[in-house]
């Protein structure tokens, strides 16, 4: 299999690759470089009514027990705006505001309303949802044309009931399938102002060449996900972004950095030969899938994937890379895809088929990391979940354990199967690391009570990514059976730059020395204590950061299946010794700048030949691994 290489997501190289140029022509629009890749295609734009429902038939022997559903979801919006009439009541709200209730309950009574969707669903057998659906697009446009304050008023009331009521279907409606449905066969350059990890999940593959943000950093989960599905990423392109129209076809260059709108034919021949070059390059990678990670004198370095939706195609990219197991699972994508909270058996079977796919691998589940970026609706909606989206990864399942309870359980009975281990995500100290691993023993006791067989012992890590776990990387060294370092997190969250909207301004920032000597820091509280160190944030899979981090000691580096062979080449072409030298030279410098120039001056010196980014651009490769 011929991997799809260049990782370093936001690399500084993007501003050093030979012909980078800064068009400031609308039609060549400059972002920050997500995920790699070349493809060209039609674009479509994204814009996704979250609550609203993909246009979905349903058989016509079932259209009554549809509608019945429908009627049953009412009865429960009713009950809802009821509820919240109620709460103003009784904060002694103005009167308008209950008043609002008031229309809102004549909209979900208005004949022409019910008429109308009844006559979706049982004549024209549209599902409940899709019949909703129908109606808010029919409604808001006829009511947005009429060019009146007023009916455009009553349009946005008309929507807010009716997302009430688009929920109260989808509770009833446990496991559907939310895919988006796009409307055409041939895959399309995907172009969305921003999107959430479940927009990026819903997606439906086959109809995806790429995505193209408007907004979003090199660390969002959106570039990280592309990176895991080999989708070509930019993202940060700005707001002339928006105004593309579907179908116009673009060159999405994922490596660069760049969308080209509307390509002359030189482009086109230009994008043809670049796209042959890199895939000749790639080939070479074949060979070295069965070649461990060892440097040069002999060092092993364990090269580990991360996975998040876990689905065959990840599973299968790990194995032709000879990944050496799975260092980060990130559960939540399995409560992001799904309507409802995964139950324990459903988990259960997720957890044992990705031991078995292992093979005597270890694999690392990392629990549930929800909030930031990852919100849950459904949680989000909970009555006693007020106050969630201030809290985030463990502090969060402490803070409501029915979200992790059912994981708990079933990482218990799923980790007898295989070599597994657990770690928490966004540890902050000892105390909430001693909690979390309080409430694992409490599953283990509720289990053993309930006569269910489950693992003697659990090995429990700690991931790095706040800086005060990085103050206390002592103590979390002594109570912890290991550390994973989450880069993508520990670097904005220590220089105080946000995750989502890094931008072009910002590559330099990963190699800033605050990070370098954090790294460090943890690196040598873990060899102190015989505590093994992992780092599996996206720097693991940058080419131009392996030395600095084997030079510290840290010898296992999780990353994308895809990132795996040119990593894997590094190391195999360098020594520990060389790696301590960089990284002694890199730790005197007192700026990012600084530590970027250093190493990229000295990775282009010695290694541009092994990097995808720049060999691929020159025909400058090296043929063997
Ligand atoms: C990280 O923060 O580096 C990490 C691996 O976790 P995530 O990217 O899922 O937040
Ligand atoms: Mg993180």
């Amino acid at each position: 299999m011929t991997a799809r290489i260049v990782p370093s997501v936001g690399s500084p190289l993007t501003r050093i690759l030979p012909g980078q140029e800064d068009d400031a022509a609308p039609r060549i629009l400059t972002g920050i470089a997500a995920s790699p890749g070349l493809v060209m295609g039609p674009v479509y734009v994204h814009a996704p009514d979250d609550w609203l429902a993909a246009d979905r038939a349903v058989a016509p022997g079932q259209a009554a027990a549809e509608h019945a559903r429908l009627e049953a979801a009412i009865a429960r919006t009713r009950q809802t705006i009821d509820d919240l009439r109620e709460r103003l009541t009784a904060q002694d709200t103005d009167v308008t505001e209950g008043f609002i209730f008031q229309s809102h309950m004549s909209i979900l009574d208005d004949p022409m309303f019910r008429d109308r969707v009844r006559k979706e669903i049982l004549d024209n057998h549209r599902t409940a949802d899709s019949a909703v659906t129908v109606f808010v697009r029919d409604i808001t446009e006829a009511f947005l044309d009429l060019d009146d304050r007023y009916f455009q008023e009553k349009a946005a009331d008309v929507q807010d009931v009716m997302r009430h009521l688009m929920y109260s279907l989808t509770e009833a409606d446990d496991g559907a399938d939310r895919s988006y449905d796009l409307d055409f066969d041939e895959p399309h350059i995907i172009v969305a102002s921003e999107l959430t990890p479940s927009d990026t999940v819903l997606l439906p593959k086959d109809k995806v060449l790429g995505l193209a943000t408007e907004r979003g950093g090199p660390l969002s989960h959106v570039a990280i996900l592309a990176n895991t599905l080999q989708l070509p990423a930019v993202v940060g392109l700005g707001s002339a972004l928006m105004s593309l129209a579907d179908g116009v076809i673009g060159i999405l260059d994922g490596t660069r950095g760049v969308l080209t709108i509307d390509p002359t034919q030189e482009e086109i021949d230009a994008y043809g030969a670049q796209r042959q070059r890199r895939e000749q390059f790639e080939r070479t990678f074949d060979q070295l899938a069965t070649e461990p990670g060892v440097t040069r004198d002999g060092t092993r370095i364990h090269l580990l994937t991360n996975l998040e939706l876990a689905d065959s195609h990840e599973l299968a990219q790990g194995e032709a890379q000879a990944a050496d197991g799975v260092g980060l699972y990130r559960t939540e994508y399995a409560y992001l895809a799904s309507e409802s909270l995964p139950t324990e058996d459903e988990l259960y079977e997720k957890y044992c088929s990705i031991l078995a796919d292992a093979r005597g691998r270890p694999v690392t589940f990392r629990t549930v990391d929800l909030g930031g970026e990852k919100v849950l609706p459904l949680l989000d909606a909970a009555p006693r979940a007020e106050g969630v989206e201030n809290v985030r990864g463990l502090r969060l399942c402490l803070r409501y354990p029915e979200v992790w309870e059912a994981q708990l359980r079933a990482l218990w009975r799923a980790c007898a199967h295989g070599d597994a281990r657990v770690m928490f995500p966004m540890v902050p100290g000892v105390a909430e690391f001693r909690a979390g691993k309080n409430a694992v023993t409490r599953a283990r006791e509720q289990l053993e009570r309930d006569g269910v067989p489950c693992a003697d012992r659990l090995i429990i890590g700690a991931m790095i990514e706040l800086p005060s776990a990085v103050t206390v990387a002592d103590l979390l060294a002594e109570e912890a059976d290991f550390l994973s370092i989450g880069t993508n997190d520990l670097i904005p969250y220590s220089l105080g730059l946000d995750r989502t909207y890094m931008d072009r301004t910002m590559v330099s920032e990963p190699y800033h020395p605050g990070v370098l000597r954090a790294l460090k820091r943890v690196a040598d509280e873990g060899a102190l204590r015989d505590t093994p160190v992992t780092v599996c944030g996206e720097m693991a899979g940058d080419p131009f950061y392996v030395l600095p981090l084997i030079g510290m000691g840290v010898h296992r580096l999780s990353m994308s299946a895809a990132s795996i062979p040119q990593i894997k080449r590094v190391i195999r072409s360098t020594t520990i010794q060389e790696a301590r030298g960089v990284l002694g030279r890199l730790l005197e410098l007192p700026t990012a700048e600084a530590v970027d120039y250093e190493l990229h001056r000295h990775m282009l010196e010695h290694y541009a030949h092994l990097l995808v980014s720049h060999a691929a651009e020159t025909g400058d490769a090296e043929h063997d691994g």
